[in-house]
């Protein structure tokens, strides 16, 4: 293993995990920090997600260390701590701590931070990050429920939640090339710069940067800093040239749950209700105990011999709020989440294989329930959202996609992208 990425959150780690995969590296996202012995097959890169973005600083600090070593444990040769390509942080951390516990970890005294991803509208100039044309201040970040915000200079910000000091190096420099980069990274480690911000105005100069990169022990950034690491193993004679997506077949029976009630997941639902049978779940119908499930399980054996079933909470605003008004807004997602859950295991017994899932929330429920703890990344079905097999015993074919992604059509084009096929 050459490449060990510390995510924190789960939608990023994938992100992350589908860029490596588009660069060739063969590549595994586990569910947390996984268990000692887990079975990870062959693989180039290992992502750890985590849920590490909004915690207390300490625990963000803990679990990251533990990540650390397990990767260590696999032999990674460099180390990618991987967040929000808006910074997502306050002044207490959680990026600076991190960064700063893993540097001390790895007896290294130099980083990069790199957010940027100019394909996907995140560049950084002078030392400012842009979301489009706008300032990070001024692009609705401002106003973020959990992480605001406010303040567009990176070094800034950086340097608000780090003990060490924070540089920057600019896209003059940047555009010499990469051993530009590296000269100035050895200048300003001179002057104890120990975290350094860099310009990015386009993917090419995070190629670059990659390649300046290849020395140092910890990288931190964006699923777009690692467009150009794996390049560096290549270069080295340690990475082969792969085609990195290519999953096993996985057959059996074909299924869809959905818990995200998204404006696109909603059009998703609708769309599929007009190529196959569906079923809805409620949250109150729910509250009343589990006849529900068993209908909903009683319509699935009936359907889907001859293609994928539907089962789903997905509701509109309206009906959301009416559930949430009498049983409260949590009561009503743990309803669903555990519904959710208990289908999975039950639809996995009776013989499906091949599982859709369209919720953030809902895909954290399933795969627990499942007890899957690693993910074989493959494909890309539509930007942020890759086919994936879990890693383990009994391989299932898995599609998991937060709320707002993918195409009207995705619930049953999915399906397409998992190599194998229904009985
Ligand atoms: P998204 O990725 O779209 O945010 P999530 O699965 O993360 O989707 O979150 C959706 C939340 O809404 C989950 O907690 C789910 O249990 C809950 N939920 C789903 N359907 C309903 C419903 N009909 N009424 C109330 N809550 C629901």
């Amino acid at each position: 293993m050459l490449l060990g990425c510390i995510a924190d959150d789960s939608t990023g780690a994938t992100d992350l995990a589908a860029v490596l995969v588009q660069e060739g590296m063969r590549t595994v996202q586990t569910i947390g920090v996984p268990e000692p012995g887990t079975e990870t097959g062959e693989v180039d890169a290992l992502v750890v997600a985590l849920k590490s973005r909004s915690i207390p600083a300490a625990d963000a600090v803990r679990q990251s260390l533990q990540a650390l070593r397990f990767l260590q444990e696999r032999g990674a040769r460099q180390i990618l701590f991987k967040y929000c390509s808006t910074f997502d942080s306050t002044p207490d951390g959680n990026i600076g701590p991190v960064a700063e516990a893993l540097l001390k970890e790895l007896g290294a005294d130099l980083t990069m931070v790199c957010p940027a991803y100019p394909t996907l509208q995140r560049s950084i100039f002078r030392g400012h990050l842009f979301v489009g044309d706008k300032l990070l201040s001024e692009s609705g970040m401002e106003k973020h429920p959990l992480n605001p915000m406010t303040d567009s200079d990176l070094v800034r910000v950086m340097a608000a939640q780090s003990r060490q000091k924070v540089g920057l190096i600019r896209y003059d420099i940047v555009h010499q090339g990469a051993a530009a980069v590296r000269a100035r990274m050895e200048e300003l480690r001179g002057q104890g710069i120990v975290h350094l911000v860099t310009d990015v105005t386009d993917d090419q100069d995070l190629r670059i940067l990659g390649e300046a990169a290849a020395d140092l022990k910890l990288v931190t950034g964006g699923s777009g800093i690692a467009l150009g690491l794996p390049e560096n193993f290549r270069r080295q004679g340690q990475l082969g040239h792969h085609q990195a997506g290519i999953l096993p077949d996985v057959d059996g029976l074909e299924a869809v749950l959905a818990g995200s009630c998204s404006v696109a997941t909603r059009g998703q639902v609708a769309d599929f209700k007009n190529k196959r049978p569906a079923f809805q779940l409620d949250p109150q119908s729910l509250s009343d105990g589990d006849a529900q499930i068993e209908q909903a399980l009683a319509f699935a054996q009936e359907h889907m011999q001859d293609g994928p079933v539907l089962l789903y909470a997905s509701a509109d605003p309206a009906e959301v709020s009416a559930a949430q008004a009498i049983l409260g807004r949590d009561r009503a997602g743990e309803l669903v989440e555990r519904a959710m859950g208990l289908l999975a295991t039950s639809l996995v017994e009776r013989g499906v294989r091949r599982l859709v899932v369209a919720g953030g929330e809902t895909s954290g429920a399933v795969v627990a329930a499942l007890k899957v703890s690693a993910l074989r990344i493959g494909e890309k079905i539509d930007p942020g959202v890759p086919a994936t097999v879990s890693v383990g015993e009994r391989p299932l074919a898995l599609a998991l996609k937060s709320g707002n992604f993918g195409t009207p059509d995705f619930l049953s084009k999915a399906f397409g992208f998992m190599p194998g096929r229904r009985p």
